[in-house]
């Protein structure tokens, strides 16, 4: 099977550009089929999750068809987190580069409100957001969706499992019907297919084909490392595994010369083999790794295309493949004429899907790597070295060196092994013996994921109804599986407070309205947040005990829905005592300082303390202050970087809410 190049596809002029600049080689699959159908203006269904290069797959057409005049939003992505919406923002920024004029918007929860509805004056000719603020705008009339010719719903699945469905359906219907629709998911579960069905109509469905394959003698490995570790990982690995002949695999041809340099900087033998040299060049390359005078190869899919060396006796996915047919040929540069060989893949933590669509389709599982230990690394060098040593003593005729040494320590009055340990530091200066490496982190998430996703999906969608008042109704509630194992694992209940806000059902409020707003602006973790009751005019809604007195200042004034939360203690006194505030213990931080610790083993939270205070401030409470648990701010932010900010309902039910 062929593969069109980029230019083939008809693209523009300009994203083409920047995708060569980029170093892409090739389409992917994905990519291949969908950019043809996107830039004919069909809606389209993609099966597809991260990794497969399903953002380019969109920008890409999408970019190429855009009106430069027109101001105004003429694509809209949904994503569910804004994590995702950054990404998503930046890979249409590097696509638009030659693109003149050019402006994309990411819009999720959680950040300035402000710099938003600027960016949205100032014209974006693609708006990249979550569901929750890109309503919000609606509602505010600050987006305008009609002339938006393009939408597409990135990891559709994720929106309906954080429980957007409904918002997204909403942003849907307010779209014009002439606009072009795309949507992808990992996975097609029954309300997307509805979703699909009403508003993408006869839509062109793409999925990467997912054929079984048969892989022997190759053991598989994965190892989940976060991007900008990944060289270390693999000087690591490199310093430990017995390889004889390895070929690295990567994305782009940049990452070729790049990876390649940076080994041949470490000490190792190394190569690029790239689209851009010539096929005399390549093959130059490829004798070289027969006869053994490179030992590591750099490659991009294209240019490994048949390559067939039986030295090759690792393969190191280190950007994870498109496709599970893909990552099968990668593999197979491995274990050949009969030898035994070793796949390690690494991925990180968005791409657990792809690894397990890869266990799925050669039915076989890819356990985890260990990576070597300090330790491990430390043995190895010195094994090796002792190796060398021994040889060279025994090998070559020492005579004069023997006397050289005995003459230094006789000369200075030196123990003779002083000497040899001096001389064994200064050979191995640059690849020590007892290294200092520096720390990795390799989240071993993957094998509980794969466990919690399966759980996930034996969970049913719950009834839309059901899921619409699920906050109101956890007061009744039956234990959910999360809740059951933190309660066994727990023990003692958070006290807590009800707190009134002044928004209610007839500001349209809905509790995941509120807990987004408090789970954002507090940065308190949603599980944190307890039962919520609306009211026509008001809410309630409780919270931890010892709320800090900064945070319940800033939680005053916080809007939900464009009203004033006005937080006051509940007195049940239906609103007469407006302003009822808290007993504050101390300025600093909590009432009763048992909670935090309790809070924060139940949560696992680093700060151990429910409010992470001052992150959330956004310099309201004043820069690099101290949380509660005397943690940094810039420390606690970044331990909950994973939340995405979006106003929704909790994902884990509230602590008190058990019965
Ligand atoms: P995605 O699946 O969209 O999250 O993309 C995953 C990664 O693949 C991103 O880092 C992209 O920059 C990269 N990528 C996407 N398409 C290509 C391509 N055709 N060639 C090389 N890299 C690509």
């Amino acid at each position: 099977m062929s593969t069109p190049d980029f230019a083939s596809l008809g693209i523009s002029a300009p994203v083409l550009k920047a995708v060569q600049q980029l170093g892409y080689e090739q389409p992917s699959p994905i990519q291949a089929q969908s950019i043809p159908i996107l830039l004919e203006g069909g809606n389209l269904l993609g099966t597809a999750q991260t990794g497969t290069g399903k953002t380019a797959a969109f920008a890409l057409p999408m970019l190429s068809k855009l009106n430069e005049k027109q101001k105004t939003p003429q694509v809209l992505v949904l994503t569910p987190t804004r994590e995702l919406a950054i990404q998503v923002a930046e890979a249409f920024q590097s696509y638009a580069k030659h693109i003149k004029g050019f402006h994309v918007l990411p819009i999720y929860g959680g950040s300035d409100i402000g710099g938003q509805l600027r960016g949205l004056q100032r014209g974006a000719q693609v708006v990249v957001g979550t569901p929750g603020r890109i309503l919000d705008h609606l509602r505010r009339r600050s987006l305008n969706l009609s002339e938006v010719t393009g939408l597409v719903l990135d990891e559709a699945d994720e929106m309906l499992r954080m429980g957007f469905i409904d918002d997204v359906e909403t942003i849907l219907s307010k779209t014009p019907d002439s606009c072009q629709r795309a949507l992808f998911s990992a996975t097609m579960p029954p309300a997307i297919k509805r979703v699909a069905d009403k508003y993408l109509g006869d839509a062109q469905q793409v999925s990467i084909e997912n054929k079984t394959k048969t892989v022997e003698r190759i053991e598989q490995s994965y190892l989940m490392v976060k991007g900008h570790q990944k060289m270390d990982a693999l000087t690591r690995i490199l310093d430990v595994e017995q390889f004889d002949g390895m070929i690295i695999f990567v994305r782009t041809k940049s990452s070729t010369l790049e990876i390649a340099e940076k080994l041949e900087a470490r000490g190792f033998s190394a190569a690029a083999l790239n689209g851009d040299l010539t096929q005399a060049l390549r093959e130059r390359t490829i004798n070289r790794l027969k006869k053994g005078q490179v030992d590591i190869v750099v490659a991009t899919d294209v240019a490994a295309r048949g390559l067939d060396v039986e030295r090759i006796s690792h393969v190191i996915n280190y950007d994870i493949p498109y496709d599970n047919e893909s990552y099968v040929h990668r593999i197979g540069r491995t274990g050949r004429a009969g030898r035994e060989g070793k796949a390690i893949l690494f991925i990180t933590q968005k791409e657990i899907r792809m690894l397990r669509s890869i266990e799925k389709s050669t039915r076989q599982t890819v356990s985890l790597f260990n990576l070597p230990s300090n330790e491990e690394v430390s043995g190895q060098r010195v094994a090796q070295f002792k190796e060398q040593l021994v040889g060279m003593s025994k090998s070559t005729k020492l005579d004069k060196f023997n006397s050289l040494v005995k003459e230094v320590a006789a000369e200075n009055d030196i123990d003779i092994a002083l000497l040899a340990a001096a001389l064994a530091y200064e050979v191995q200066k640059d690849r020590p013996l007892f290294p200092k490496l520096v720390a990795i982190d390799t989240p071993r998430a993957a094998a509980n994921d794969r466990q919690d996703r399966s759980e996930r999906s034996e969970r049913k969608e719950r009834p839309k109804h059901d899921r619409a008042e699920r906050p109101e109704r956890v007061k009744g509630d039956k234990p959910s599986r999360e809740r059951a194992a933190r309660d066994n694992a727990g023990g003692d209940d958070i006290a807590m407070v009800t707190y009134r806000i002044e928004v209610g059902r007839n500001d349209d409020v809905s509790p995941k309205n509120i807990v987004g707003a408090i789970a954002n602006e507090a940065q308190i973790d949603a599980q944190f947040i307890g039962h919520i009751k609306l009211y026509d005019n008001h809410s309630t809604v409780d919270l931890p005990e010892g709320m800090p007195k900064e945070l319940f200042d800033h939680l005053y004034k916080v809007r939900v829905c464009q009203k004033a939360l006005k937080i006051s203690v509940d007195n049940g006194t239906a609103g007469e005592q407006r302003d009822a505030r808290p007993a504050f213990k101390d300025k600093s931080g909590f009432k009763d300082k048992k909670f935090a610790d309790k809070a924060g083993k139940k949560a696992g939270f680093k700060d151990k303390a429910g409010f992470k205070e001052k992150p959330a401030f956004k310099g309201k409470a004043g820069a690099g202050a101290k949380s509660a648990a005397g943690k940094p701010a810039a420390a606690a932010k970044k331990a909950h970087r994973g939340q995405d900010g979006e106003v929704r309902k909790p994902r884990k039910r509230p602590v008190t809410d058990r019965k």
